[in-house]
């Protein structure tokens, strides 16, 4: 394993993939996780056929334009950041076998406060409500493995040796940010983990050479993300994108514009009804846990209109899990074991 370290000024415009002058496969470290096929068909200069919306493109330059600002907040917590100079960026890169190398530029070295001794990587996200309450609950290993993969790669390019890895991460909703600190075995298993992953493409590069139509297999399906936003969908599964704009609603049962309009002015018109009942409800508590306190008493008879009835002051316990205690002290196949998810769906009009 030889590294070396760099300054290139495109870094952040980069493919995720390509084959340099040597024959080398050079994959960029943001990538690792990426579908191995799509990584070929880059690589080899297969013309995209699903290129990024502009909408993708606006939020992956806001969430690249917000990673200062997590920085900035790390360093007001007390944090010792040493940031990548966003205009001339080290780049550094990690070859792993004859063909193989792994690069990319580290978002920052740092030091946690107080008793922090040396720096780790610190790799930043920037990630929507729902992403952020999945990885703080989760943590990066299950939620965004991926994430864990680049910073380990980050850390043997940097170090040469498995450090404790720092994920920080900005919830873009509530512009709020928290940290996790992944201990240095575990990023040492990521590090294995993620080179065996692009082992299999180095192998695939060893015995095809940089072939276009010889076709590493697909790891994922038509229905995962990763393939509804996949730049080589329409190579790859031709028709899935055009069957899943035409798949049909599951209750086929069509809906007119009218009816559409008349349900949205009824759900309006319920919830205006339920905010009344919330405001003369809330005030009636209020009375009764006035009239009680008056009488110093917890709980009371009280003829109601039909039937007596007990008013009382009910005392409850909610337990909390600091998740990211849980998520430093355990592997993530014990934390699986602890905390499982369960996906339900429902309808919001905002
Ligand atoms: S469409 Fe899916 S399987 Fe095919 S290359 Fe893209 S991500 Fe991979």
């Amino acid at each position: 394993m030889t590294i070396t370290m760099d300054n290139k000024t495109d870094v952040y415009s980069r493919p995720n993939a390509r084959f340099n002058e040597d024959g080398t496969l050079e994959i960029r470290a943001s990538a690792v996780g990426n579908c191995r096929r799509a990584l070929w068909y880059e690589a080899t200069g297969h013309q995209v056929t699903n290129p990024r919306s502009d909408d993708s493109l606006t939020m992956l330059e806001a969430g690249n334009a917000l990673e200062p600002v997590v920085l900035r907040a790390m360093e007001r917590a007390g944090w010792d950041i040493t940031p990548t100079d966003r205009d001339n960026p080290r780049m550094v890169s990690l070859r792993l076998g004859p063909t193989l190398v792994v690069s990319g530029h580290v978002d920052a070295a740092g030091v946690a406060p107080i008793f922090g001794n040396e720096p780790s990587i610190v790799e930043v996200k920037t990630r929507g409500p729902e992403a952020y309450k999945k990885w703080r609950t989760l943590g990066a290993e299950r939620s965004h493995p991926e994430s864990v993969w680049q910073a380990a790669f980050y850390t043997y390019a940097a170090f040469d040796q498995a450090r404790d890895v720092v994920i920080a991460t900005l919830n873009t909703g509530e512009r709020t940010w928290d940290y996790e600190v992944i201990p240095a075995r575990r990023v040492e298993r990521a590090f294995e983990q993620a080179g065996a992953r692009l082992g299999e493409l180095a192998a695939h590069h060893l015995v095809n050479g940089p072939d276009p139509d010889v076709l590493p297999e697909r790891d994922f399906t038509a229905d995962d993300w990763q393939c509804k936003r996949c730049p080589f969908l329409n190579v790859c599964l031709p028709g899935s994108a055009a069957e899943a704009e035409d798949e049909p609603a599951e209750d086929a049962e069509p809906v007119s514009d009218e009816e559409v309009r008349k349900a949205l002015h009824e759900y309006e018109e319920i919830q205006d009804t339920i905010r009344e009942f919330e405001d003369e409800k809330r005030w009636v508590t209020d009375v009764l846990r006035a009239w009680l306190k008056q009488q110093g008493q917890d709980k009371a008879r009280l003829e109601g209109r039909e039937k007596t009835r007990t008013v009382g002051m009910v005392k409850s316990t909610r337990y909390n899990v600091n998740h990211k205690k849980l998520n430093a002290l355990l592997d993530p196949e014990a934390r699986a074991e602890i905390v499982t998810e369960n996906v339900s769906h429902y309808l919001r009009v905002s």
